[in-house]
């Protein structure tokens, strides 16, 4: 995956879910509609996860001409908070989606799920059963054992009807009674064993307050919220390919017309070195492991955003990993590809400094400066030049010199001449150190025939260093990122805990760096590249007098140099 147009030729192929909805609108399914939604649980905040099943089920909408909406699945008032839907609003929105007037609630379905529930009890399809959560499960059997009958379960409707009432009224404590669907005890598939609908819940519903003391069950809303919707198309990930019968079987009660949601499974995504739980991440923020959800080393999506991730990056990286039915693990790197690929193309050029060595020309006269002309993006001429002002005192990194420097080391060094990017060639006289030995700063005279950074008369340099000028930089914190954990899987270890693999160097905080002016009036999430050290973004941590910059990912291509030596 070298260039770009293959991974043009790439978002545009089909993968099997289009298969199947090409196929459904061949027999006419539907009357040729394609609706399809994302149905996240306020529990949490997106991550790069749910960032895969958004760009499919919107992308899927958009290659049809159907529409995709967006549905809180809000039946566990427990876990479920109003930030969440505001977080989940907002992710959906940046990744570049539109559900338009389509923003719903399995909430707003309640007085109907309810409805319905009373109708299967009336038809002496469900039934309340007063056994608690754990004799109900051990009753289930296994997959190779069939379970046995509730003691309840032949009650007539009349006294269902009663029961389930009275427990919609708030008679009755938690966990002392359930309505359950009745369907086979025997059944092959454990979900088809008399699963539970409803169960009592005596907490307050964001949305609905304290309306309710009893609850749908996640199987009994969701496909029933599909069908109200007129969602023909139901995606989903591989784990709910055993609850397809009892989707269907909800929808075989509630059916009148031809029309029916078809359930399509495929693999979650799974990336190296990333935990992919809400509910391992929500650890991390509450036990305060990382500085909250949008943290730029959590991949949240509200974290990749701050980290500097663009949306068109994660569409992207989300159409070259494709859709499948086996579950496998994606490399990080590949993700880190994605937005190195497109902040290469869109991201302004600018010079910084992330260890400071002082450098002053002796040769350059003081209080003289000038501006140079510097490219603003290589890759794109469109984007133009802009000035950088030069002065007798500039900074260069301290890993560009070395006094004492190997055979290999072709930077600065004592009697070396170097070309500074669009600026002169400067040649190394002294080296002052202070009563330490530590290098303070270094004494440089330059060349005024080699301004630009053009060779004068054909004599070549081996090294261009990146510089700015000491008077004019603007000072910097930097954030440099690794890997939160340095364990290529971390939940995956059986009786380890995943936090036991957290990378205690996954934040290096620079204080002092310095970055050319151009940088002065940059906004939050403003990406640049520092030349010849990486991707960065301007913090919401900045100020006016304190610019604070996130290092997305460094230039180095760990995913491209890998394809090429495959
Ligand atoms: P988590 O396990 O992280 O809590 P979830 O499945 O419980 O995730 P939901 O809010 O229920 O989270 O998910 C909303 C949608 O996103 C679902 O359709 C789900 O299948 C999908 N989704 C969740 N995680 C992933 C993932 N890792 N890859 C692809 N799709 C995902
Ligand atoms: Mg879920």
């Amino acid at each position: 995956m070298s260039n770009s147009t293959e991974s043009k030729e790439q978002a545009k192929k089909s993968n099997f879910i289009h298969l199947q909805i090409e196929q459904d609108l061949k027999e006419g399914k539907n009357n040729g509609r394609v609706h399809t939604r994302f149905p996240p649980e306020p529990n949490g905040y997106l991550h790069i996860g749910h960032a895969k099943s958004i760009c499919l089920n919107f992308g899927i909408a958009e290659k049809f001409g159907g529409k995709c909406n967006l549905r809180f699945d809000d039946t566990n008032p427990a876990k479920e908070e109003t930030e969440y839907v505001e977080s989940i609003q907002k992710d959906v929105r940046w990744l570049g989606f539109d559900w338009e007037d389509r923003l719903f609630y399995a909430s707003d379905y309640f007085d109907k799920l309810h409805g319905f529930a009373i109708e299967l009890i009336k038809q002496g399809k469900a039934y309340v059963d007063d056994q608690d959560a754990e004799t109900i499960s051990q009753q289930k059997g296994t997959p190779t054992r069939p379970g046995f009958e509730s003691q309840f379960r032949n009650r007539t409707p009349e006294e269902n009807l009663n029961l389930f009432n009275r427990m919609t009224a708030g008679e009755f404590e938690e966990g002392s009674h359930v309505l359950r669907a009745k369907i086979d005890m025997a059944s092959p598939n454990m979900h088809m064993r008399d699963p539970i609908l409803y169960r009592i819940m005596k907490a307050h519903h964001h949305r609905t307050g304290d309306k309710w003391c009893v609850y749908p069950m996640y199987d009994f809303a969701h496909g029933q919220s599909d069908y109200w919707e007129g969602i023909t198309h139901s995606i989903c990930t591989l784990e709910f390919e055993v609850h397809r019968p009892l989707y269907n079987w909800f929808i075989d009660q509630l059916k009148d017309s031809d029309y029916r949601p078809r359930q399509i499974e495929f693999a979650r995504l799974n990336l190296t070195y990333t935990i992919m739980s809400k509910r391992k991440l929500l650890e991390l923020v509450k036990e305060k492991y990382v500085n909250g959800w949008d943290d730029p080393r959590m991949p949240t999506i509200s974290g990749l955003r701050r980290r500097g991730y663009t949306p068109e990056s994660i569409r992207n990286f989300s159409d070259r990993i494709g859709v499948t039915k086996v579950d496998g693990m994606i490399d990080v790197s590949l993700l880190e590809y994605s937005v190195r690929e497109h902040l290469n193309k869109v991201a302004q050029r600018v010079m910084g400094v992330l260890n400071p060595l002082k450098v002053v020309i002796t040769n350059y006269p003081e209080g003289q400066e000038e501006e140079l002309e510097a490219i603003n993006n290589p890759e794109d001429e469109s984007m133009g030049t802009r000035k950088v002002p030069f002065s007798r005192e500039l900074y260069i990194e301290r890993d560009d010199f070395m006094e004492n420097p190997p055979r290999k080391f072709f930077r600065l060094a004592p009697g070396r001449e170097v070309r500074l990017r669009y600026a002169y060639f400067v040649t190394c006289n002294d080296v002052i150190k202070n009563e330490n030995g530590e290098i303070t700063e270094l004494h440089c005279t330059y060349d005024p025939a080699s301004k630009g950074g053009n060779s004068p008369d054909g004599r070549k340099v081996k090294a261009t260093l990146h510089w700015v000028s000491a008077t004019h930089a603007v000072k910097a914190e930097v954030r440099l990122y690794d890997r939160l954990f340095n364990d290529e899987d971390p939940a995956g270890h059986k009786d380890v805990d995943f936090k036991d693999f957290l990378n205690p160097d996954s934040l290096k905080v620079l204080p002092e760096c310095f970055i050319e002016p151009f940088v002065k009036n940059a906004q939050p999430l403003d990406h640049f590249q520092f030349e010849r050290l990486g991707y960065f973004n301007l913090d919401y941590d900045s100020t006016v007098n304190k610019h604070v910059f996130n290092r997305t990912v460094p230039l180095r291509d760990s995913w491209a140099k890998m394809q090429k030596s495959q």
